[in-house]
Formats: C-alpha cells, structure tokens, sequence
C-alpha cells in the first residue's frame, strides 16, 4: 500500500511551531506584519488572499489587505509597493497574482524590498536560492521540501525529476533538491522520452498544469510523487474518465459539480508510488504554511530576533 503524504498533517505542524515565535515577537516588539495587495476582482486571487488573512489571524500575525481597482497601473502599483517597503511595521509584502495584463509584474515585483519579499520571487532572493545562501524561498517549493524532510523522505543521491520548469514552482523546487544532493532533471514541454525519463525518477515532481496527465507509464514502481498541480475538472465525462474506478469521488462530483485532481493520475499513483502526495490535501495547504513561515523568518531578521531556522 502507498504511503499518503499528509499536507494537512504537516501544514499544523509547521503552524504550531510558528505559533510561540509569533507570540515571542508579539510580547518583546510586536507581531509581525503582512501586507497584501490584491489588484482588481480575480474570483480566484480572492479566494486565495482570503485563506492567508485567515491563516494570519489564526497565528496572530497582523495582515492588511489593499485592493487598487483594476485600472491600476504599474507606475501606480510601484508607489503603493515602495510604500510598504518604507513601513516599520510591514514585515511581508505579497503582491497576488495575475495582475491585470497592462502591468508590467516582473517591474512590480522587483520594487518589493528583497527582505520583504515573502513570496520569494525577488531577483535577489532568486539568486540566493541558486547559490545556496540563506533567503526567503518560493513558498509551494519550500512546503514541498518541508514536506520531504519531515517524512524523512531520502533526497542525497536519488534521481528527482521534476516536470514543470516555472518560476514558481519547477525551478526552484529542482534548484531546492539538487541543494539537498539529488540528481535532477527539469523535463518541460519539449522534453522528448518524457515517460522514460520519468519511469527512472526516485522522487517524481509534477507541476504541470494538466489534470491527470502522468499515468502508469510515467510512474516507476515504488517511486515516491509529489503532485503540485491543482485543476478543476467540471465536466462529468471527464471527471468520469479519471475517477470511474472511485464511486466515492463521483458522488462527491454529482454533489459538488466539479473535483480537484492533479497532475498525477490518482488511480495509478497509489498503485505504483511507494508514497505520495494526494490533490487536495497534499502540496496545496504547505505553500499558505511556508507564507506565514516567511512573513515570521522576514519579522525575525527585520527586529533582530532570529530564531536560528532559515
Ligand atoms: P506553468 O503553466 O507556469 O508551468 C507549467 C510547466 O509545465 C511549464 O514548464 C510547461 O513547459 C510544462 N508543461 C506543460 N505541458 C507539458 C507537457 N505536456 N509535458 C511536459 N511539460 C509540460 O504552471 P505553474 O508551475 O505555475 O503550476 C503548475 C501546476 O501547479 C498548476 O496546476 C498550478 O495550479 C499548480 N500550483 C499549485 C500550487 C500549490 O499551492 N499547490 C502553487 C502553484 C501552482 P514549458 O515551460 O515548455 O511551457
């Protein structure tokens, strides 16, 4: 039977080691601060922001939301950015993305200060995590490391493949796993041999975007898989065409309309994987655990309060 890697299991784990770290710099300076710009009404960045001012105010981290309208514009957006860079009390800067398509996000981005930048995706804190330095990491790849270390899963020596060459998730997961001392491959859309190269990987990173894509042929016998992707499925052929083996899952599409399923195809992980990561319940719930483990490290540093980790 496949061991199934707990995100939920691991994500309370981390939040209730943050929790006493929040309370020490509550009661010594003051609680850390996060800012969150949300530019516009994406349905779905609404949903995201929503869950991390609820996982601040479950630690006691104070957040702030600003919400520019739509028609913000980059130069505007820089201002509001370089604003938060100036005050004391914001710790952690997040600009949730997409932003409209008229901004220009690698400008916005940059104008974030590098030591707030809790997202990790600063040019500076890029190059930190290429050249092994400390720094704020991409959080979906930090939580997927967390991931692996608590469940003692081995890294030094196996061959990891990573599906997915993003900035946000397929590059720094690899640059994460070649610092812990695997082999890697980063295989991508032009990858020829892509189940081959994948049948041979020890530790299987998908982060595709394309539900269910990798099945039994992509998957060696007892490899360990870890599933980043995150796609609705809404049409009942479809969702049939993954999930006919699962009444459970049906019943629960039936109820609900639609399912979450990943990259990897769930029926065929769990027969051949010795331990992986299931969607939901697996990477989703560590990427908001690493984002208030970042905003706390950010806090740490700015009020000289390190507590050793990161
Ligand atoms: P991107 O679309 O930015 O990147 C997808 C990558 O997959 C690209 O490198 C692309 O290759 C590659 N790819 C696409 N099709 C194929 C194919 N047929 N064969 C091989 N490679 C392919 O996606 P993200 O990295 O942002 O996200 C990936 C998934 O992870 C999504 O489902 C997303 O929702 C999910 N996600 C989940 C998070 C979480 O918290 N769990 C956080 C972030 C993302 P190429 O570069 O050649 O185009």
């Amino acid at each position: 039977m496949a061991e199934l890697l707990d995100g939920i299991r691991i994500r309370d784990e981390i939040q209730a080691e943050l929790k006493p770290r929040v309370e020490r710099l509550a009661q010594r300076v003051r609680p850390p601060g996060l800012a969150v710009i949300l530019v516009g009404h994406n349905p779905a960045s609404e949903i995201y922001v929503r869950n991390k001012v609820k996982a601040c105010e479950a630690l006691g981290i104070r957040s702030e939301k600003l919400t520019p309208p739509e028609t913000c514009g980059t130069a505007e957006l820089i201002a509001l950015v370089e604003s938060l860079n100036a005050r004391d009390d914001v710790d952690g800067i997040l600009v949730q993305l997409p932003l409209p398509a008229h901004v220009d996000t690698r400008r916005v981005l940059e104008a974030v200060d590098p030591d707030k930048d809790v997202d990790g995706f600063h040019p500076l804190n890029l190059g930190r995590l290429v050249s092994g330095r400390p720094g704020l990491r991409p959080c979906t790849p930090a939580g997927i490391l967390e991931l692996l270390k608590r469940y003692r899963i081995p890294m030094a020596g196996r061959n990891a493949v990573v599906v997915g060459r993003s900035d946000i998730v397929g590059k720094p997961v690899a640059l994460l796993l070649m610092h812990e001392h695997a082999t890697v491959t980063i295989c991508h859309s032009r990858t020829s041999n892509l189940a081959e190269l994948c049948r041979r990987a020890d530790l299987l990173v998908a982060a595709i975007g394309r539900p269910a894509m990798l099945t039994a042929d992509y998957i060696g016998q007892g490899a360990v898989v870890i599933d980043v992707g995150i796609n609705r499925i809404g049409d009942r052929g479809h969702a049939e065409a993954i999930f006919g083996h699962d009444p459970e899952k049906m019943a629960e599409f039936d109820r609900k309309g639609s399912l979450l399923v990943g990259d990897v195809h769930p029926r065929d992980v769990a027969r051949c994987a010795s331990a992986y990561t299931p969607v939901p319940g697996g990477v989703g719930p560590l990427t908001i655990a690493m984002l208030m483990a970042n905003t706390v490290q950010a806090a740490e540093r700015r009020l000289g309060l390190c507590s050793g980790s990161g």
